[in-house]
């Protein structure tokens, strides 16, 4: 079992308060140090309602801390596909033949809220917001950084972990001491985030219980349900190009885009027009980098170790297991040094396994869904699960209904996908030759 005793966490996202609170269980001295205010007190994003889908692997994390109940008393289930067609027609397409498998829709702020009450409830744990790291020594584990009345002060600990998100300055600190190949491939596409409000009496517009999605070829829309009756709605569309953010700016061109492209999405969109010029155009790429540790003083987690763009509903998900791998390494090998090679050796190729599933849904979501030929694969692969439940289930449920490394998930669906070509070859010769 090791132990580093005074640990410094950069970030208070999601990722670090849990983090946080798996090291204050194994008796550690944390410090977070994140950048913004304290979103309990000063609110999250502006007010604007952000949701994620929180699935298995997330849910795993969270009951580590005691906190998967409280945080499932406010999610809305969603228990398959809603696709809306450019005709406004609508076709339901459950995730799973089991009952009871749903991912969850749920607030960011509600959860980053609850996340960091479970960091603060144990003592040992002192979060300091309003606080910019400047640079890091990963080598010493020392951090620098400037509070809001602009002075600059170090902090030395034993282990420094960065959870500061998709552009890392642990990450970068990191790269100068020893070459980790870190960075960070875009897409040609970025997302913006819109709102179908609730009904006059706090009753949701669309069905409560899916994940919508608008897809159109190169661009989409999903919408995932809140709470309080509304939907968050994202656009990913390219940033360039015929049917882009650039090509859609004026009054003009939103409403008559979205009249023609998300005709029944647009009705329900009072706010439409001053939403789309207000929300930004945030950008979508994946993290690389070869290395998710420093010696036995510096370790990554989340998405400042890998961000990727989020058509499977992972980068969460996949965040919130590196805090459990992380401390089960600690508890599980005699020194640091050697629980955070551990640590990288089985995060890293699951972090680059993710990277590369949701860049293939990606164009799932929004090429495939729509076509009949893809929704009657989905339907054989769902008999199929039905049928022989312990030998096949989709790749999706694998992701999302287990906490299955990602990289054994992938072994496993091409192994099947041969298994399964070998079998059709087999009964076509065998046809052909009762034929002959
Ligand atoms: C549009 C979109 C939709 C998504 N949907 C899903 C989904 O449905 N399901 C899912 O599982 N995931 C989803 N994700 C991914 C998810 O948001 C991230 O994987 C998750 O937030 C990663 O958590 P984190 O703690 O590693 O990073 P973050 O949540 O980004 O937290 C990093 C924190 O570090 C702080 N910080 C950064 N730099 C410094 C510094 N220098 N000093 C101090 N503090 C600093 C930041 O202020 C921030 O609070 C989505 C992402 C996007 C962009």
């Amino acid at each position: 079992m090791s132990r580093p005793h005074r640990i410094i966490v950069v970030g208070g996202g999601l990722a670090g308060p849990l983090l946080a609170c798996l090291l204050a269980d194994r008796r550690c001295e944390v410090t977070i140090l994140e950048r913004r205010g304290d979103p309990r007190a000063d609110g999250y994003e502006g007010g604007r309602s952000i949701n994620l889908a929180l699935s298995a692997r997330g849910i795993e994390a969270l009951a580590r801390i005691g906190l998967d109940e409280a945080v499932l008393k406010t999610v809305v289930p969603m228990a398959g596909r809603m696709m809306h067609d450019p005709q406004g027609r609508t076709t339901f397409s459950p995730y799973s033949v089991i009952p009871g498998q749903t991912i969850n829709s749920v607030s960011r702020g509600m959860l980053n809220c609850l996340l960091l009450d479970a960091a603060e409830e144990r003592s040992s744990v002192n979060i300091r917001f309003g606080i910019e790291c400047t640079s890091i020594d990963v080598d010493h584990a020392a951090v620098t950084f400037r509070t809001q009345d602009g002075t600059e002060h170090t902090l030395e600990g034993d282990l420094v972990v960065g959870a500061d998100g998709a552009g890392s300055m642990v990450r970068a600190a990191m790269d100068t001491r020893e070459r980790t190949d870190e960075g960070t491939e875009f897409i040609d596409s970025g997302y913006k985030e819109l709102t179908i409000p609730a009904g006059p009496d706090g009753s949701f517009r669309l069905r409560s219980d899916a994940l919508h999605i608008w897809p159109r070829g190169h661009y989409m829309m999903i919408a995932l349900p809140n709470e309080d009756g509304s939907f968050t709605c994202t656009c990913f569309w390219p940033h360039e190009g015929p049917e882009s953010f650039a090509a859609v700016r004026t009054p003009e061109e939103i409403t008559s885009f979205f009249d023609v492209h998300f005709p029944d999405a647009a009705e329900l969109m009072p706010d439409l027009v001053e939403e789309y010029q207000q929300n930004p155009v945030g950008p979508l790429g994946t993290v690389h980098c070869r290395r998710y540790h420093h010696r036995d003083t510096a370790v990554l987690i989340g998405d400042a170790a890998h961000a990727i763009v989020p058509f499977f509903g992972q980068g969460m998900n996949a965040s919130f297991q590196d805090c459990l791998r992380l401390a089960d390494c600690l508890d599980g090998y005699p020194t640091v040094h050697e629980a955070l090679v551990a640590y990288d050796a089985a995060q890293r190729p699951d972090g680059d396994a993710i990277g590369q599933l949701s860049l293939r849904n990606f164009i799932e979501m929004r090429n495939h869904t729509a076509s009949p030929a893809f929704r009657l694969l989905q339907r054989f692969r769902k008999r199929l699960n039905r049928m022989f439940p312990r030998w096949y289930a989709p790749l999706y449920n694998m992701v999302s209904f287990t906490t299955i490394p990602y990289t054994r998930v992938i072994a496993i669906d091409r192994r099947r996908r041969w298994s399964m070509i070998a079998l059709s070859t087999l009964a076509v010769l065998t046809l052909g030759l009762l034929v002959i």
